[in-house]
């Protein structure tokens, strides 16, 4: 049935018609059961969302209860529900406190990432077109970013896979490039020096495009979906200072990071970030309910209100902004993480999960780099660490590897752009489950290792 009704979303079609897909049909907390009854511990919380677990019932109930009492109200025309502004508050005074942000403004709602990035998008537009200034329209991202796939969120998408075919990325989008340390530095090249160069780069762009052309720069605190990159030492301050230079807002993709995935409430506190647009997504419900949430800044929002007489009505939203059952689960994932300080956990066991997964994969050959902050690791895959040598082009050994983990019952994901396995668990696993999974997924990679030597010919 699934071959011949089901379209995939970012799957090889021809792998689907050939294999079936995997179906699963349960979960508890960080566990997964599959169609056949076999037991995964996912480590990946779904697409990094999943941040409370699954299977709660005080969710479920937030959701059935809503549903009950008022089961759709929009926001247009000054409408609203209870729930959609107690949360846009809550979210607002969270976000101050938690990421040091005391000048963001007002919360608007969407139901995805890259709605959420879309939003930020032509927020960024319409703000500079009431400022006066409709030349300052280019967006600068980062190679290896994602930004999700909807056009516009798919162009500040830096992952070419994505673009190709699609005719992407659209005018204007601009990619800089991407500051992982590890993988892009030259040799001999400390990591400052490093930093130095990624801010040159950014610098020699927006010279090169003209700054009066350049509106915005987008950026995940920690880049996920590329590879797990961690910002190299003191990127972020001496980013903002050039976007301070050249008047370029900052867009913050939390869409990962939001909700304790680093540690903290917020990868904007993490690594001081000054945004003017935060999106969040993801672990704002834990993915019980599809919802985002953009945050914007006084900055932004005294020129809309400024000019909202004159101008006439903000035409942009979705028939689903602010929807109300999405806000009671938000509501409630919020009071789950706040109870049972899910953050600090996030806080304790990332080191654990980092530890558990350097303490078995040290001295792997294949083995060139694990990293992470929080509970979000990343495993990066080399032929030869020593040497930098790359596994042959085209071949995918962190595929290899995950393939092997899942029958192993660990789930973790293949990135994309680099050969990477990401590790981002639920904000409540233990540290029995971080070492059985890391347990399994040594024994996978040990598995794996014949097909990974036989990648290199
Ligand atoms: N931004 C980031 C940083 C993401 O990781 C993702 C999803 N992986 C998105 C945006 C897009 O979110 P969605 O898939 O909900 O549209």
């Amino acid at each position: 049935m699934d071959r011949n009704s089901l379209f995939h979303a970012v799957s090889s079609l021809s792998d689907v018609m050939k294999n079936g897909p995997a179906i699963y049909s349960q979960a508890e907390g960080v566990h997964l059961r599959n169609h056949a009854g076999k037991d995964f511990i996912d480590m990946g919380a779904g697409l990094w969302c999943v941040n409370v677990g699954y299977g709660r019932d005080e969710l479920a109930d937030a959701a059935a209860q809503s549903m009950k009492k008022l089961s759709f109200q929009h926001l247009f025309g000054g409408a609203a529900s209870v729930s959609a502004i107690e949360l846009a508050d809550r979210l607002l005074t969270l976000f101050r406190e938690k990421a040091a942000a005391p000048h963001m403004a007002r919360v608007f709602f969407g139901t995805s990432g890259s709605d959420a990035n879309d939003t930020a998008y032509k927020l960024v537009r319409y703000f500079n077109n009431m400022r006066g200034l409709p030349k300052k329209k280019k967006f600068i991202a980062r190679l290896g970013a994602y930004h999700g796939l909807t056009h516009a969120s798919s162009s500040l998408t830096g992952i070419s896979a994505y673009h190709k075919d699609f005719d992407q990325p659209i005018e204007g989008v601009l990619h800089t490039s991407c500051p992982h340390y590890f993988g892009f530095s030259n040799a001999g090249e400390t990591e400052v020096e490093f930093t130095d160069r990624m801010v040159a780069d950014l610098e020699a762009l927006i010279a090169k495009e003209g700054p009066e052309t350049i509106a915005a720069f987008i950026a995940e605190p920690v880049m996920g979906t590329g590879g797990v990159f961690l910002p190299p030492e003191g990127y972020f301050e001496k980013i903002q200072a050039v976007l301070d230079r050249h008047d370029i807002l900052l867009i913050a993709d939390e869409v990962i990071t939001g909700f304790g995935r680093t540690g903290q409430w917020f990868g904007t506190g993490t690594y001081k970030l000054r945004p003017d647009i935060v999106s969040l997504a993801k672990g704002l419900t834990s993915a019980y309910f599809p919802m985002s949430a953009s945050i914007v800044s006084n900055r932004i929002w005294s020129v809309l209100e400024a000019v909202s007489e004159k101008n006439g009505t903000f035409m942009h939203g979705f028939t689903y902004s602010g929807h109300p059952v999405g806000c009671a689960v938000a509501m409630a994932n919020l009071d789950v993480i706040e109870r049972e300080d899910l953050v600090g956990n996030s806080a304790r066991l990332g080191p654990h999960l980092l530890g558990a997964l350097k303490n078995r994969l040290a001295g792997h050959p294949y083995v060139a780099d694990v990293r992470g902050v929080g509970l979000m690791v990343g495993v990066e895959f080399m032929a030869d660490r020593a040497t930098r040598k790359s596994f042959p082009e085209g071949s995918a050994p962190h595929k290899i590897v995950a393939r092997h983990a899942a029958q192993k019952g660990v789930l973790t994901r293949a990135l994309p752009f680099v050969p990477v396995n990401s590790f981002s668990p639920p904000l409540s696993i233990t540290a029995a489950d971080i070492d059985e999974a890391a347990d399994r997924y040594a024994s996978a990679l040990t598995a794996a290792t014949p097909e990974l030597t036989a990648l290199l010919g």
